[in-house]
């Protein structure tokens, strides 16, 4: 009998997963590439984490991505954390190493800030404050990608202000913390402004705060991608923003797991887009 090579499997966790569109992204870059692999969505309940993390290398997968809600739980699952993981304190990429250990790494940091690069590559970071709106796990990963920047100054603002705090404190002294009832305050003087909390995506309220201190020319990012432009987007523009999509973050997130799983670089462009899009 000849010794057939593995083809390589990979795929996206979560609970719901129905929702991702990591599938689509894979699936395109699997065919553009010509690769022999399949990336398949697993609706994994919580209690179920640990066993299937054990079965998964057996079957043949080589990694997959973390969704919602096992991004901070599959930290104490794996061996191997990188440091901006263990910073960002979540997951959304695991590799099944040969010698049988789990690595985690997060690429969200890294996606929104190649987003940004290629949407509106004049931005740099020292031009000057940077607002953020939100402090769940995904403002973490771009708090943290931000600091990393070289961004002089990082103000939060978020609902439940303690949350807010708390990345102050873990964070350090170059976050400010404003209050969710002046959240429209920290636009004053600012370079870049994010949404990073889930308002604005479809079937939840719009992300309503005053945009009057937003002075044209100032770069407007939303984390949020469905819809593609968002509320704030529009109203961002309408001052003269310079506004950048979600979908890119998505996008190049997805790149560093897609290398290190089926061994080849993939590109980000407008192919890529179209492809996740459906058009
Ligand atoms: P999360 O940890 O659940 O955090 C949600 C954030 O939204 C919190 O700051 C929360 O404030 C705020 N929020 C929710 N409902 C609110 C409301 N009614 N009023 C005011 N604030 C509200 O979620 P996450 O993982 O950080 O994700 C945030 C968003 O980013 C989601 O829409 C997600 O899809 C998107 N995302 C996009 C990418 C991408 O690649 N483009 C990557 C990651 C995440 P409280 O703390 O007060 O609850």
């Amino acid at each position: 009998m000849t010794d057939l090579p593995r083809i390589p499997l990979a795929g996206v966790i979560g609970h719901p997963i129905a929702h991702s569109r990591s599938p689509q992204l894979h699936g395109h870059w699997l065919s553009r590439y010509g690769i022999k692999g399949h990336y398949i969505p697993m609706d994994v309940a919580a209690d179920d984490l640990p066993a299937a993390l054990a079965m998964l290398p057996k079957l043949g997968f080589v990694g997959v991505n973390v969704t919602i809600p096992h991004k901070t739980s599959v930290l104490k699952l794996a061996e191997v954390v990188t440091d901006r993981a263990a910073l960002i304190g979540a997951a959304n990429t695991l590799t099944f190493r040969k010698d049988g250990k789990i690595h985690a790494d997060n690429t969200d940091g890294v996606g929104f800030m190649a987003n940004l690069r290629q949407l509106a590559p004049h931005w740099q970071a020292a031009q000057g404050p940077a607002a953020v709106f939100g402090a769940g796990g995904a403002a973490r990963a771009v708090i943290a990608a931000l600091i990393e920047s070289g961004t002089p100054e990082i103000r939060i603002a978020n609902r439940t202000r303690q949350r807010a705090e708390g990345l102050q404190a873990d964070f350090g002294g170059r976050l400010v913390v404003y209050d969710w009832l002046h959240a429209g305050d920290m636009l004053e003087g600012a370079a870049l402004v994010i949404n990073a909390t889930s308002l604005g995506m479809s079937g939840k309220p719009d992300l309503r705060l005053p945009l009057d201190l937003l002075k044209a020319g100032t770069i407007a990012t939303d984390l949020v991608y469905t819809p593609l432009i968002t509320p704030f987007l529009t109203d961002a523009q309408s001052r003269g923003a310079h506004i950048v999509d979600g979908l890119g973050m998505l996008l190049h997130q997805a790149a560093p797991g897609f290398e290190r799983w089926f061994g080849q670089r993939p590109q980000v462009d407008d192919n890529t887009r179209a492809a996740v899009l459906g058009i």
